[in-house]
């Protein structure tokens, strides 16, 4: 069988100490294979974003380990993680997260920098990225000079600028009104027909349903895995 492009296994996570402590996670696994569609729904306060952290390698597990292509992130020593999490890995996020004084085409090079990418070439990728993303006569723009969605179309192409396997995406239409996220939803099909791995966490079941299956989390356990029909 092949490697899954991740596998979490018996993920276990406590906030806190004593009588303080907090049991977030409670034994946790599931795979997403290779070119998967993976959406991750539960209602606020379930453990999802913990879980989307610990998957890409932003939070340490109490117990438990969670492999990326076969690699355990948290047997690796800061440097290589951080390294294996820029290859490896695009982030999404509902805020966006990006450097406000960066234009859009900085934004997208700076995973590249720290990738060692020489200039001329990441200059070329990230403009092919924001073009595909249609934000080609925006490329000068910083981000207080785009909407909300031209901003997420941003940030997605930052996220494939290492060309990683694997895409997390954490409510990444939250902050959208419906026809940006429409627009957001169809740039993650057309990321999904072309081979890349998707995770992405929600709780409108809208949103869900476009992924081939659904891993439902509840109190920090996986309650049930669903199939799209
Ligand atoms: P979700 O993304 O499903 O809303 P989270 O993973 O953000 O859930 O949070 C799950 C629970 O863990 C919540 O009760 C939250 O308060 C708690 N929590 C999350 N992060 C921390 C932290 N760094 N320290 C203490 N508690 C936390």
């Amino acid at each position: 069988m092949s490697v899954p492009a991740v596998e979490a296994r018996e993920l276990v996570k406590v906030y806190g100490t004593g009588a303080a402590a907090t049991t977030v996670l409670r034994g946790v696994s599931f795979r997403i294979e290779e070119g998967e569609y993976v959406s991750l729904m539960g209602p606020s306060g379930s453990g999802k974003s913990t879980l989307m952290h610990i998957v890409g390698g932003l939070v340490r597990p109490t117990s438990g380990s969670c492999l990326l292509a076969g690699t355990p992130l948290d047997r690796l020593d800061p440097d290589q993680q951080a390294q294996v999490r820029n290859r490896m890995l695009g982030f999404v996020f509902q805020s966006f997260y990006l450097l406000a004084q960066l234009t859009a085409l900085e934004n997208v090079e700076l995973p590249m920098i720290y990738a060692g990418v020489p200039a001329a070439q990441r200059r070329e990728r990230a403009r092919e990225l924001l073009v595909r993303m249609g934000i080609g006569p925006q490329l000068g723009n910083r981000p207080s000079e785009l909407s909300g969605g031209q901003r997420q179309r941003v940030a997605i192409a930052r996220a494939l600028a290492n060309d990683p396997r694997l895409v997390v995406a954490d409510e990444p239409t939250g902050n959208l009104d419906s026809r940006s996220a429409g627009e957001i939803l169809e740039i993650f099909d057309e990321l999904h027909a072309a081979g890349r791995t998707l995770l992405l966490v929600t709780h409108d079941p809208g949103v869900a349903r476009r992924a081939q299956r659904t891993l439902h989390v509840r109190d920090g356990q996986l309650v049930s895995q669903e199939a799209a029909s």
